[in-house]
């Protein structure tokens, strides 16, 4: 007898392509029929605790009331209305909001629909930025070795070249240039020679240079890793001496999961554009921002086109500007600091004892994201099993062992992920 699970899991394999998977020989999906709070409901009725957020975006946890409430209103108005010529509340208020929150001098939105969406928007913006000022030779982009910066070919181009696959893709991918990764952790101590890579580069190569892209702080999907503040402000310094922009990528650390509201604020710096997207709407629907300062608005404006060259279809979507509104209230009514830093205590508790297994090379914690790195690819055909088998959703790539819960999860739901996080790495051993 097959079991409705069973049946969707046939008709997924038959016709569905999953996220960086093979149609062949995928590993197996586990098809969800509800979630709340912290948890996903399995369609053979079980429970597990989600340990991603759904990739770093359902910062409330899931069926929310509030969020729900505020799709449910925004609906009975209109789900979406195009964006050229027309304007609506929540893209105001939204724009208003984000302008309020991130740090000084942003005061320019771009709605857009999706991360890499706002990362090619930002790239846009620094090339027509020089255009416009009579320097169009400022095209290339510099970029850090390890980054992430999202899939559109783009976006890709400024990815590491190694793990973005860039050689797959040569003829199509810009070529830009890349410095070293940062070095220093978060809480080691500074040396100025972290910096010398990205310094060598833009001594060279400014002329030639639009913009520095970086995520800050956290380098994310790359390869989970934590940087010193002091680079940033050391490359924020760099890019005002050679004249380059600076972009901040806070796709996956904005709104508080590195322990501030945005990576930026451990620097105390200002990025000349900023993006935005992933929790933006509490993990809802997608939506993502590029923000820029009135220099850089105003000078585009001014410039030979006076336009900015983009404009998705599904801009500024109402639905999405609403959720986003509300999660953003939820967020800053939350008290999402103090619950952030509880999170970061019992991940520093809970993961501590992976440090004894041999097989673990580093365990490290920024606000609510964990990471437990060991010495070889984990096998996903078994592992993410392994996790369900103890009641939790933990996904992991190549050798890192990661997770960055939804806020509002408790200390017993914490400890239960970390325990289970132990238990499967010691059996990779
Ligand atoms: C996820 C991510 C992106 C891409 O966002 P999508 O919504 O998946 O297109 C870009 N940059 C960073 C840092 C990300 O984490």
């Amino acid at each position: 007898m097959t079991t409705a699970s069973d049946d969707l899991i046939q008709r997924d394999r038959a016709s569905l392509w999953h996220p960086y998977s093979s149609t062949v020989n995928s590993p197996m999906v586990y098809p969800v029929i509800s979630a709340s709070g912290v948890r996903l409901k399995l369609a053979d009725e079980r429970e597990v605790i989600d340990g991603m957020a759904s990739w770093w975006c359902a910062i409330h946890g899931y069926n929310n009331p509030q969020l729900n409430t505020a799709l449910e209103e925004q609906l009975n108005d209109m789900a979406h209305v195009m964006f050229g010529g027309l304007t609506h509340r929540p893209a105001v208020e939204l724009a208003e909001q984000l302008v309020e929150l991130t740090p000084a001098g942003l005061n320019k939105v771009f709605i857009s629909d999706s991360g890499s969406v706002s990362v090619e928007v930002a790239l846009k913006m620094a090339i027509q930025y020089w255009a416009a000022k009579g320097r169009p030779e400022k095209q290339r982009m510099l970029s850090l070795r390890q980054a992430y910066h999202g899939d559109t070919l783009g976006a890709m181009a400024v990815c590491d070249p190694v793990t973005g696959m860039h050689t797959l893709f040569n003829q199509v991918l810009t070529p830009h240039f890349f410095a070293d990764a940062p070095g220093i952790a978060f809480a080691d101590e500074w040396r100025e020679e972290d910096i010398q890579s990205l310094q060598d580069i833009l001594t060279e190569h400014h002329q030639d240079t639009a913009a520095l892209i970086l995520e800050p702080i956290v380098q994310g999907a790359g390869g989970m890793r934590f940087y010193h503040s002091e680079y940033l402000r050391e490359a924020r310094r760099l890019c005002d001496k050679y004249e380059v922009l600076l972009i901040a990528d806070e796709i996956a650390t904005g709104f508080g999961r590195s322990g501030k509201l945005f990576a930026c604020d451990h620097a105390g710096i200002s990025p000349d554009i900023m993006c935005v997207g992933k929790a933006l709407t509490g993990g809802y629907m997608s939506l993502a921002a590029t923000l820029a300062t009135d220099e850089l608005s105003e000078t585009i404006s001014a410039g030979g086109e006076g336009v900015f060259m983009h404009g998705p279809t599904f801009m500024a979507n109402p639905l999405a500007c609403s959720v986003a509104l509300a999660s953003i209230k939820l967020l800053l009514e939350s008290g999402w600091q103090t619950k952030v830093e509880t999170i970061e205590k019992a991940l520093h508790k809970g993961l501590a004892p992976c440090r004894e297994l041999a097989n673990v090379v580093d365990v490290r914690v920024l606000g609510a994201i964990g990471v437990v790195e060991i010495d070889k690819a984990v096998d996903m055909h078994i592992v993410p099993a392994e996790f369900v088998r103890r009641g939790v959703w933990v996904r992991p790539f190549g050798k890192l062992v990661y997770i960055m819960p939804p806020y509002i999860m408790d200390k017993t739901d914490l400890g239960t992920l970390c325990q289970a996080i132990f238990e499967v790495v010691k059996e990779l051993d």
